[in-house]
């Protein structure tokens, strides 16, 4: 996430500002989506919420609901323009642009958000938001209350996953910090889709238990998919390393996604069919820091033998 978040960053520039809508604009082509059917009738269930063919032109969406759900983190929960009988359709890690006017700037702010609900969610999509010290727009978005509006662009897509529906097959999933959002939305997807066979090993590193978040989701899909996701967090902060407790199916551990931690994973991977349908092995979301370190050119992953190509960063 590290490039996208600097992308999102040097957004706040008039140049790129204008750049990140004309691009979308121009990139974005996926404009009509099919009604999303109902798998155990095949008769149709909802429309899927239609964004304009342009990321040029915005959606409207309402606020409903603002949970806190730790102490930088809020779930918003917003209302779509049709109603109960419409579902959003933004694909697995696909991100939505938000747009907000400061009042003392000329341009607006536009950033990227991965909703963390399901595309099939009847009338409501969730963002989850950390809110960064002086941040234009997670401050703006932590400021939303119920009834509010939030004009969003989109969807940017994301990885296009190919189920394996024939064969068991293993794939990395790393994510850092607040990272975790399209990591959590791809895994959510390739397990409940009946027809994947895909096993999932996630190592999500946080700088203290306080930054955790869908803990709870992520245990549901262990419970929900047995032996198809293993969950490790790796807690970095000091302090809390000494007072380390595991809870629930997930594996906690003190220090960083290190070296070894990744050999490890690896090898897991290894015993059974390493990589997607496309090839790809290893999906990366995390600060510029951490993507450095894991998936840079003289990163650790290419200490282990995992090629530029086989790994996807958000
Ligand atoms: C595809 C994509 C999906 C994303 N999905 C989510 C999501 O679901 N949830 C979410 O909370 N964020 C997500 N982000 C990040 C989000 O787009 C913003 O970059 C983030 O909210 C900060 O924006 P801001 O305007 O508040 O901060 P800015 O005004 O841009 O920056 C304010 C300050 O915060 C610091 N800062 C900003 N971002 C970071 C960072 N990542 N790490 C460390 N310091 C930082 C800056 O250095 C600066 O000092 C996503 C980014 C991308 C590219």
């Amino acid at each position: 996430m590290a490039a996208l978040f600097s992308r999102s960053l040097t957004s706040r520039t008039l140049l790129a500002s204008t750049g990140i809508v004309s691009a979308a604009g121009i990139t974005y082509y996926a404009t009509r989506r099919p009604l999303l059917l109902d798998s155990a009738q095949n008769a149709p269930l909802s429309t899927t919420m239609n964004f304009p063919w342009t990321m040029l032109f915005a959606k409207q969406l309402t606020v409903t609901h603002v949970e806190q759900v730790n102490h930088d983190t809020k779930r918003i929960t917003f209302a779509l323009p049709g109603g109960s009988s419409e579902v959003s359709g933004v694909s697995a890690s696909s991100a939505l642009l938000t747009q907000h006017k400061p009042p003392d700037r000329y341009l607006p702010v536009l950033r990227p958000y991965t909703p963390v609900s399901s595309p099939s969610s009847p009338g409501t999509l969730q963002l989850l938001v950390k809110k960064y010290p002086h941040g234009a727009a997670s401050t703006h978005m932590h400021d939303l209350t119920p009834g509010s509006t939030l004009t969003v662009r989109g969807p940017i897509p994301g990885y296009a996953w190919q189920a394996s529906p024939s064969q068991p097959r293993d794939v990395l999933f790393i994510a850092g910090g607040a990272g975790i959002t399209p990591i959590y939305s791809l895994a959510a997807a390739v397990l409940s889709n009946a027809h994947d066979q895909t096993r999932i090993t996630l190592l999500w590193g946080v700088n203290g238990t306080r930054d955790l978040v869908l803990q709870s989701e992520f245990a549901q899909l262990q419970r929900q998919y047995p032996g198809r996701l293993r969950v490790s967090y790796f807690i970095s902060g000091s302090a809390e390393a000494q007072s380390l407790v595991t809870e629930g199916p997930e594996s906690r551990q003190s220090g960083y996604v290190d070296k070894s931690a990744l050999r490890t994973a690896i090898e897991h991977c290894e015993a059974g069919s390493f990589g997607d349908e496309k090839g790809t092995k290893v999906f990366f979301c995390g600060p510029p820091g951490m993507q450095e370190g894991v998936v840079g050119k003289k990163g650790v992953l290419s200490e282990l033998g995992v090629g530029k190509r086989e790994v996807h960063v958000f």
